[in-house]
């Protein structure tokens, strides 16, 4: 049950950072640029925060996702793994990670303070094409 609760309050804290993001998009582009978004089930995966690899998260995203049966280029264009923060590494300094046209986005998750407006709408515009502003 509390798992529950805590999956309820994290997609919600989720959902309203992207909501924020994507009327930044739509304000900025005449509303010619919309992002939709699907909040996965919360799942552990066997990596740990301890010094994650950025491929081998991206990796594993990637097999959850198509073994929910959903297809790139078909179902979703572009995939957003929502990570807690890493103790070292690439990621341990926080804020998110993504490429240029590129097809997955990393965002750090803070225990007190969730996503971040600011990196998130950062890191979709990386992912649509444009560079650091
Ligand atoms: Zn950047």
């Amino acid at each position: 049950m509390i798992d529950c609760l805590a999956h309820s309050y994290l997609t919600a804290k989720i959902q309203n950072i992207f909501d924020q993001t994507n009327q930044y998009y739509q304000d900025m582009s005449w509303n010619q640029f919309t992002i939709t978004i699907e909040i996965l089930p919360q799942v552990q995966i066997p990596i740990s925060r301890e010094l994650p690899n950025l491929n081998e998260v991206d990796q594993k995203t990637r097999e959850i996702i198509t073994s929910s049966g959903k297809v790139q280029g078909v179902d979703y264009d572009g995939v957003v793994t929502v990570y807690w923060k890493p103790v070292n590494g690439d990621m341990a300094n926080g804020g998110g990670w993504g490429s240029v046209n590129g097809y997955s986005q990393w965002m750090t998750y803070y225990a007190s303070s969730g996503l971040s407006y600011a990196v998130t709408r950062h890191e979709v515009g990386h992912s649509k094409y444009l560079y650091h502003l």
